[in-house]
Parts: C-alpha cells; sequence; structure tokens
C-alpha cells in the first residue's frame, strides 16, 4: 500500500482509496467496483463526511429490525471486503446473522479472495455464498445466485453499497432489505426498506455500537422503533440536509476556505 503522509488534509479518504487499490490488486473488488468508490465519495462530500442523524435513525431502526430477525443475513462484496471486513464479522456477530458472499461481478477466484480476507479476521467464521444453489427470479444467471441456507431463506438482509436492480429483485422476494448506499438517489437507496445514508466505514462501527447497546431491550421496544420509522422521510431529510448544506455553504463562500 502507498504511504499517505498522515499530515495530509484528506489523509482517510486517500487511506479507504488506498484500500479499496489493494482490493482490486488483491483480486477481491472489480474495477467497476473503484469507480462505485469514486462515485460514493462525491456524495460523502456533499452530506459532510459525517454521519448525519437521518442516517442514525435509520441505523436504529436497521438494528432494531436485525435483533428481532429470524434469518438475518449480512451480504458482502468486492469494496466491503476491502474497506470493513473486521466490522462486517462484527456487526454479523452482534445481530446473531450469517455472511453471504453476493457478487454483482462473480467469479470464483474473486470470491475465494474474499472469503479469504475474511478468514483473516475471523478463522471459524462461517462464509455462505461459496457454492450458491439457488437463484433471485428475474435475474439472469451470475447476478442472481444465492446460498439456500443464506439470502434464499432470510427474512433481513443487509445488502451495502448493492446494485439497484438487485436490490429491488430481493424486495419483490418478499425480503425486508436494508441497506447503507451514499448517494441518496440510486435506485438502491429507493427501493431498499431501510437505507442508511452513510460512508460504510463509519456506519458499520456505529451499528455494533447500536447492537451491543439495543440487544437487552425488549421484543416490543424494538418493534415500536421499526414500526415508527419511515424510509421515505429518511430519503427526503437527507435531499433536504443537502440542499440546505449547500445552500449555507453558497451564502458563506468556499473560496480559499481551508475547512468546509
Ligand atoms: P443503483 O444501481 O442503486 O442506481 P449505481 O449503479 O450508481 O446505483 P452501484 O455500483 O450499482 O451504483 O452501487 C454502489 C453504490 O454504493 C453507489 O450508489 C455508491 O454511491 C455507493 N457507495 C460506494 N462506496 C460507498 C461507501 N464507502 N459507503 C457507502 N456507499 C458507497
Ligand atoms: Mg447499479
Amino acid at each position: 500500500m502507498v504511504k499517505i503522509p498522515k499530515s495530509h488534509p484528506r489523509y482517510w479518504s486517500l487511506y479507504y482509496r488506498e484500500k479499496i487499490i489493494e482490493g482490486m490488486e488483491r483480486g477481491m473488488t472489480a474495477k467497476a467496483g473503484l469507480i462505485a468508490h469514486g462515485r460514493g465519495e462525491a456524495f460523502d462530500y456533499l452530506i459532510g463526511e459525517k454521519t448525519i442523524e437521518p442516517a442514525e435513525r435509520a441505523m436504529k431502526a436497521a438494528v432494531a429490525k436485525f435483533l428481532l430477525a429470524k434469518h438475518p443475513v449480512i451480504s458482502v462484496n468486492g469494496n466491503v471486503s476491502a474497506l470493513v471486513p473486521k466490522e462486517t464479522i462484527e456487526l454479523a456477530k452482534a445481530f446473531g446473522a450469517k455472511l453471504e458472499i453476493n457478487l454483482f461481478y462473480r467469479t470464483e477466484e474473486r470470491v475465494k479472495a474474499i472469503a479469504e480476507e475474511l478468514r483473516k479476521h475471523d478463522p471459524d467464521i462461517e462464509i455462505l455464498g461459496i457454492n450458491p444453489t439457488k437463484r433471485i427470479p428475474n435475474l439472469e444467471h451470475d447476478r442472481g445466485k444465492v446460498d439456500e441456507n443464506g439470502i434464499w431463506r432470510a427474512d433481513v438482509v443487509l445488502v451495502p453499497l448493492e446494485d439497484g436492480d438487485r436490490t429491488e429483485a430481493l424486495v419483490g422476494m418478499g425480503k425486508f432489505v436494508v441497506t447503507v448506499d451514499l448517494n441518496p438517489l440510486s435506485r438502491s437507496a429507493r427501493m431498499a426498506d431501510i437505507t442508511i445514508v452513510d460512508n460504510i466505514v463509519r456506519a458499520y462501527p456505529r451499528m455494533v455500537e447500536l447492537a451491543r447497546e439495543m440487544k437487552g431491550l425488549p421484543r416490543e421496544e424494538l418493534e415500536r422503533i421499526v414500526e415508527g420509522y419511515d424510509n421515505g422521510k429518511t430519503l427526503s431529510d437527507v435531499l433536504l440536509h443537502i440542499k440546505n448544506r449547500l445552500t449555507k455553504l453558497a451564502r458563506e463562500g468556499i473560496w480559499r476556505r481551508k475547512e468546509l
């Protein structure tokens, strides 16, 4: 990995960019994953590169839903395994969820490289999606492959950084779908039951924390959190956050300003 000076004003952004490049070099991340990462970064700039209130609200509802789930599954792709492998495993444990490798550009080498990365963090972790035998209806061959013991029978699925077409197909199968996506306008963001508009590098650690905090809550309380949640309002609040932030920046002026 290229050494980035800690003093660089955009150190963390460059750090995660290097992680994605490293993920590609090690066979986990697809080339298209690099482009998807760039699109995410652009939206993170607009949001302000921090977890905003609508994302925190969505995370609470998502955690409540996962703690109530019968067969919860967390999907892992090439970008996720490059950015947050350790946190993915922590989240699966905190939720009592299964992990499934689920790729848009599926190749056996990529599946193997991702499984290896996850096993580096926990050699005993159960990983699904290595030999998927089921297909999501209405998605052509490789794009639709899922594990019979994973996404196929899941009631609640977390599909971060997911393509919109596949998100929609999962909703069509009757799954309760949670996504993490920095672009509030993407098809995934619009189709999911709960959309967490935040960078996955901030969202996953926060969700692990929330899961540990909320684990002791009575079921009725968790149910109340899920029922009171409105994803349409969350997405509108994200758009308003971006609009208001840009309006404020435009009024204040940004020319030669060091911090935004
Ligand atoms: P859609 O298919 O949902 O319309 P898309 O085609 O623009 O979206 P995909 O490549 O299918 O994009 O999905 C990847 C999504 O993940 C993008 O919306 C991108 O903004 C988002 N994304 C990329 N990196 C991150 C990240 N680190 N954290 C959260 N979201 C991210
Ligand atoms: Mg897409």
